[in-house]
Formats: structure tokens, C-alpha cells, sequence
């Protein structure tokens, strides 16, 4: 599709073709843009907006919590990704690799960067000496590259933009806390900031990250039943300290192997953001992140030199920005009031106040939710608090209305005749006892495409005497199912 000209004059349904609509809206509210080359986005100033509003948030927990900001090169000598062989073939298929630089061949490829355990762990084996030196905790923001053969806006990008966390402990007790506090601030943010409800668990070993003794993840229930993995954190174990040599003297002068975590959360986000709350109207964008909370729609007539509502207008946004919210004012006059309130609507502003004459005379505004459209009319006097409170519980509805998607969309099942009708009509999550062998995986794989996406943490220590719904094999956990994205 076209960047600037679309053929169509309305946006796709989000029920008749959830794909196209996404395409659609990402597109039209102005977050991205192809760029030349396949997979690389070009994100605009409303896409990028949202990332910020991630990486404000995000970074304020970090630090309080010790970690420190780095930044190491983009470019990875491929001896040092060979080091650990199940990373390497982890992520040989999806590497980026520079031959030629400087006008020559170079004595080495360097691989760009598909995450950075590597480089930066040759390099913390020099910073990690004593038990003083622990725990690192380190992060970076960054952008990373896996080349992707089939792409999607923000879900699935040859590059992206993420952070990502690298941590060395004393122990592996230690180290399996941090992987599951860093989970939690995912969770969190996902809760409290995006209003979506996740699962979080653990994932199957052909679906932990590569090279990791454990990994722990969010997963999201879109609205079409399908999974987006939305974050993951990896214990390590002392896997990668072994090949990079991460050892330390502990208090009794003994050498002892470092244990680590590293953690990350991407631009990915944001796709399952807009996929999760959008409608046929465009995005809808939770108040805590929208980078636009109310606009005021001052209705007026591009003949008028001086439009009276104006002041009337300016003066309730300085109220509203007095009370830290982000505010604008629309005049654009030159367009119709449809286009502009539909353009509002199609960027996702949580909050809509419309002031026209009639409303001035009356000393009344009259406001109009994103997600509900309900309208409201509110005195003068009582503009900022109701503003506030209406934010407060579009926040809200939007968490609980993604809990309930969520609830919605996830089923349990008999057989697995069942399951594979599920799969084929409408899709969901599946919860299932499940054997946890690599072959049965295989299995349903290749008769439904459903994965295992998650062993929730409520679900880990359980120790049923059930039957694998596949192959009737003991079973002991609950696992959590679904076709991903
Ligand atoms: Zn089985």
C-alpha cells in the first residue's frame, strides 16, 4: 500500500479484516511509514511519542533499582556471537552481517547486533573481579536487527527499537529473582500504563530465548485469539558466564562463575497496543500514554476574523496544562468539523472537549470519550476535575475491558478435536495439561500452528495427575496455547 494516498476513502472494519484495518491505522494516525527498505520503519512523530512515553516510565523503575544506562557497538565480531553455539543458532537465520566496509573486505564480518549478550558479556567478564562488583545491572536503549522474511508494522520489523537489560549475580537464586522482578515491571507496565491484562509465565523449551536456563514471558490475547509475545526476561544460569569466563573471588578468596539475566521490551509493544484497544474509528489511546490526552475543538467559521471562543478556549487548556495534562488546541477552521473531529478520533485522543458559541454563552464545555463516545455536558467551574476523573476511568474501562477479552478468549478443552476446531474457526487461547515433550509439541504444531505460549507462574509448581490432551502421555501442568503472531 501507498504511504500518503489511500485508495480507500474509510478505514478497513476492525471486524471485517483486523490486518488490513491495523494497517490502516497505523499508517493513518500518523505512527509510521514504510521506508525503503522492507521491515524498517520510519516512526513518526505520534509512533514515536508512545515509545517515549515506554521509555519514561520504564526507566524510572530501572534506575531505582540500581540499574545503570550503557551503550555498547552495534556491530558484533562473529567470533564472539559463535562463542555459545545455541545463541548462534538461535539467531544464525535472522543475522544482519557487514563484509565490506571502508571500501575493503574486512578481516573479520561483524554481524549487526541482533541483541547484545555477546559484546557485552566478553566485556563484563573484565568489570566482574570481586564480590564487590556484584550485582551489575545494566540496561541499554538501543535498536536492534533480525532480518524478517515476512514483515508487520511494529509486530514484526527487521529492526526495532528496545531496551535491554543485562544483569551478573552471585548466585543462581539471585539471578532467577531478577529475571522475575524484571518481568514484573513488565506486567506492570502493560496494567497500569497500556490497560492491557497479559499472561505471564514461563515458555517451553523450544520457545525459550536461546542459549537461556529459563525464560519468562508476557503474552497478550489479541482480539482475533492470536498471541503477541509482548516482553520476555531470560534467566541465564551460569551458562554464558562459563563461555565468556564471568568469575568472581567470593568473600573467602574462591573463584565462583557469575549467574545473569538479561530482559527486554520493544516497539512491538505498540503494535499490540493498537491492536488490543483500536475500534472502526481508528486508535484508542489509554490516557496515562497518549501523548494527546484532551484536545479542545473550538468550533468556528474560517470567515470570522476573530473568533470569541477563542480566549474562552485558551484559558480552560492553561487550566488543564496547570494540572500537568497534555493538552491542544484545534482551530484549523479550514477543515469541516466532521474532518476534524474525525481525525481526532482516527489519532486516538482519550478525551474530546467541544466549545462553540452556544457553549461559551452557557459557560459550558460539552466532552466526548474516544472509547465510548459518550458525550457530557460540564460547567465552567467543574471543567479540570471532571477532565480529570473522566481520564481517570477511561484508564480504567479500557484495563477491564481488556480483561475481559482476555477471559473471552480463552477456552478449555475436552479433546483434541476440540482444539483443533477452535483453531480452525474461531481462534482463542487453549488452557491444557499438556506432557511438555519436544515430539508432542512438534505435533500440534504441525496440526493446529498453536504453540505453547505460556506456563502461567500460578500453574509452574503444580504436580496434577492428568493426561496429555495430544497423546494421553502423564501430564502435570496446565499450559497455555494459541497461535502466535
Ligand atoms: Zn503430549
Amino acid at each position: 500500500m501507498n504511504n500518503q494516498t489511500f485508495s480507500k476513502k474509510h478505514l478497513t472494519k476492525k471486524t471485517d479484516d483486523i490486518s488490513e484495518w491495523y494497517n490502516d491505522v497505523v499508517l493513518r494516525a500518523g505512527l509510521v511509514e514504510y521506508s525503503d527498505v522492507k521491515g524498517c520503519l520510519i516512526i513518526k512523530p505520534n509512533g514515536y511519542a508512545l515509545w517515549e512515553s515506554v521509555q519514561k516510565e520504564l526507566d524510572l523503575w530501572f534506575k531505582a533499582d540500581g540499574v545503570k544506562n550503557v551503550y555498547f557497538p552495534l556491530f558484533i565480531p562473529m567470533s564472539l556471537l559463535q562463542k555459545e553455539a545455541d545463541h548462534l543458532e538461535g539467531f544464525s537465520p535472522e543475522l544482519a552481517v557487514v563484509e565490506y566496509a571502508g571500501g575493503e573486505k574486512l578481516h573479520e564480518p561483524l554481524a549487526i547486533r541482533p541483541t547484545s549478550e555477546t559484546i557485552m558479556y566478553k566485556t563484563f567478564a573484565d568489570w566482574v573481579q570481586s564480590h564487590r562488583d556484584l550485582p551489575l545491572k545494566v540496561n541499554q536503549w538501543c535498536n536492534v536487527v533480525r532480518w524478517e522474511k515476512r514483515t508487520y508494522p511494529f509486530l514484526r520489523t527487521s529492526e526495532f527499537l528496545w531496551q535491554e537489560g543485562h544483569t551478573v549475580h552471585k548466585n543462581a537464586e539471585e539471578a532467577d529473582a531478577m529475571a522475575q522482578k524484571a518481568l514484573g515491571w513488565y506486567q506492570k507496565f502493560y496494567e497500569e500504563f497500556f490497560a492491557m491484562s497479559p499472561y505471564v509465565g514461563i515458555k517451553s523449551e523450544t520457545e525459550k530465548f536461546a542459549g537461556a536456563k529459563r525464560t519468562y514471558s508476557v503474552e497478550l490475547v489479541m482480539p482475533d485469539g492470536k498471541a503477541l509475545q509482548a516482553a520476555t526476561s531470560h534467566d541465564l544460569g551460569d551458562n554464558f558466564a562459563k563461555v565468556f569466563g564471568i568469575e568472581y573471588l567470593d568473600e573467602n578468596n574462591q573463584k565462583q562463575l557469575g549467574y545473569q539475566t538479561s530482559w527486554g521490551f520493544s516497539t512491538r509493544s505498540i503494535g499490540g497496543l493498537v491492536l488490543t484497544h483500536g475500534d472502526d474509528a481508528g486508535l484508542i489511546l489509554p490516557p496515562k500514554v497518549a501523548p494527546t490526552q484532551v484536545v479542545i475543538v473550538v468550533i468556528g467559521n474560517k470567515q470570522d476574523a476573530e473568533n470569541p471562543v477563542e480566549p474562552f478556549a485558551d484559558e480552560i487548556a492553561e487550566e488543564l496544562r496547570a494540572q500537568d495534562l497534555r493538552v491542544i488546541v484545534d482551530v484549523n477552521y479550514n477543515n469541516s468539523l466532521g474532518r476534524r473531529i474525525n481525525n481526532w478520533e482516527l489519532e486516538g485522543v482519550p478525551l474530546r472537549l467541544e466549545i462553540g458559541a452556544k457553549e461559551m454563552e452557557q459557560n459550558q464545555v460539552t466532552s466526548v470519550r474516544r472509547d465510548t463516545f459518550e458525550k457530557q455536558s460540564i460547567d465552567r467551574a467543574n471543567i479540570t476535575a471532571t477532565v480529570i476523573s473522566q481520564l481517570d476511568t477511561i484508564q480504567t474501562d479500557l484495563l477491564e475491558k481488556s480483561k475481559k477479552l482476555k477471559t473471552d478468549k480463552t477456552k478449555n478443552v475436552n479433546s483434541f478435536e476440540e482444539f483443533k476446531q477452535a483453531m480452525d474457526s474461531d481462534k482463542s487461547f487453549i488452557r491444557m495439561y499438556w506432557c511438555e515433550s519436544l515430539e508432542c509439541e512438534k505435533t500440534i504444531k504441525d496440526a493446529t500452528k498453536a504453540t505453547p505460549r505460556v506456563l502461567e507462574l500460578e500453574n509452574m509448581a503444580e504436580q496434577a495427575d492428568e493426561k496429555c490432551l495430544k497423546c494421553g502421555n502423564p501430564a502435570q501442568r496446565q499450559w497455555l496455547f494459541a497461535q502466535s503472531y
